[in-house]
């Protein structure tokens, strides 16, 4: 039970996890000990987007079993060739709130810059899996137009870091940009989707927690955990140490086939979730973006589990069933929260 483990180096860095995230299928089958498994014929061995899984993530992985709920989010399989009527590229359309370069001024209130262009994991179902980062990546330039814009709007009070990862960037790339918008006076609010430190826990560091802490800007932290498993104890520790730092953390989980789609698994998930000072926020629907309907649930059935989840745990345990409509203002609920 210890081949998953075999190569990760308890005290390596969050950069050489990311450097040495394993990047490709066959490697990743071996070694799961999974090379004899009628997995690997399944593969997409040369995926445009490309594997990418850093050791911490492998290690949560069951070694032997075809159907790890982990290895299923990260293992490219030749299912993403087939084409499906309704899946896109982009199914939402965010060419079309695209003020400037990198930001993206979709909702009242809240901006989204995107503020790295890669991620430390590349999920198969992810909806910026065709994103044209290269013409968003904010650079120097993009940066300032994008400052520019949000001192202009009075309305917005919070900035929301995306992207790819914004915990791609350095801490001190990082604390430059924050001071940046801390110094923008109607901003109130920082909030980072990030799913690094599930995947490298390593990356909350100390010099983060600071940052976090010392900013004039109330932080929230999303992370995007999918399935109970992904709670590592390495995880756990950086978990504890945000909570010793009192910085919010909510999770968001995209609802997937073969991962999470069974009443225990979102159940567990959110016990499991809070059991470390961890709020779910929401449960999206997948975005129907090319390559992804092998996860998809669909509608009838992501609302018979819902309305079992809602109705076996406590209220603040229930994240919003919510989806993106191209073309409507907010994430759209499909479900009243009980
Ligand atoms: C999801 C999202 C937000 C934040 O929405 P909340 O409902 O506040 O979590 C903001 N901007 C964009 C473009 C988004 O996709
Ligand atoms: S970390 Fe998020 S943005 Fe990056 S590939 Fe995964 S789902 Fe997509």
């Amino acid at each position: 039970m210890l081949v998953a483990r075999e190569h990760a180096p308890p005290t390596a860095t969050w950069r050489q996890l990311l450097r040495d995230a394993v990047r490709d299928p066959h490697t990743l089958l071996r070694r799961l000990a999974l090379d004899d498994s009628p997995l690997s014929a399944r593969l997409d061995a040369a995926p445009e987007f490309q594997v990418r899984v850093p050791e911490p993530y492998l290690a949560c992985m069951r070694p032997g079993d075809p159907d790890d709920p982990l290895l299923r989010q990260v293992l490219a399989l030749a299912d993403e060739l087939q084409p499906s009527p309704g899946f896109v590229a982009d199914p939402l359309q965010e060419g079309d709130h695209n003020p400037v370069p990198g930001l993206l001024h979709k909702y009242p209130g809240r901006a989204l810059l995107l503020a790295a262009g890669g991620c430390a994991v590349h999920c198969r179902y992810c909806f910026r899996r065709h994103f044209p980062y290269q013409d968003n990546n904010p650079g120097r330039a993009g940066l300032e137009q994008a400052l520019a814009y949000l001192r202009a709007d009075p309305d917005i009070f919070e900035i929301i870091l995306s992207g790819g990862d914004p915990l791609m960037l350095d801490d001190a790339a990082l604390t430059e940009l924050v001071t940046r918008l801390a110094a923008i006076p109607q901003l109130r609010r920082l909030r980072i989707h990030t799913r690094f430190p599930v995947v490298i826990p390593q990356r909350v560091t100390d010099a983060l927690i600071t940052l976090l802490r010392e900013t004039r800007l109330r932080p929230v932290l999303v992370l995007h955990i999918n399935h109970a498993n992904e709670l590592s104890p390495e995880l756990i520790r950086a978990l504890q140490a945000l909570g010793d730092a009192r910085i919010p953390v909510l999770n968001q989980t995209v609802l997937l086939r073969g991962v999470n789609d069974s009443l225990s698994a979102l159940s567990e998930l959110g016990e499991r979730c809070f059991d470390h000072g961890v709020q779910p926020y929401y449960l999206h629907l997948l975005d129907r973006v090319a390559g992804t309907a092998h996860f998809e649930v669909p509608e009838p059935e992501a609302l018979r589990l819902y309305s079992a989840l809602a109705g076996s745990q406590p209220g603040y345990l229930v994240p919003r069933l919510v989806r993106e409509v191209p073309g409507m203002p907010g994430k759209q609920p499909l479900a009243p929260k009980w």
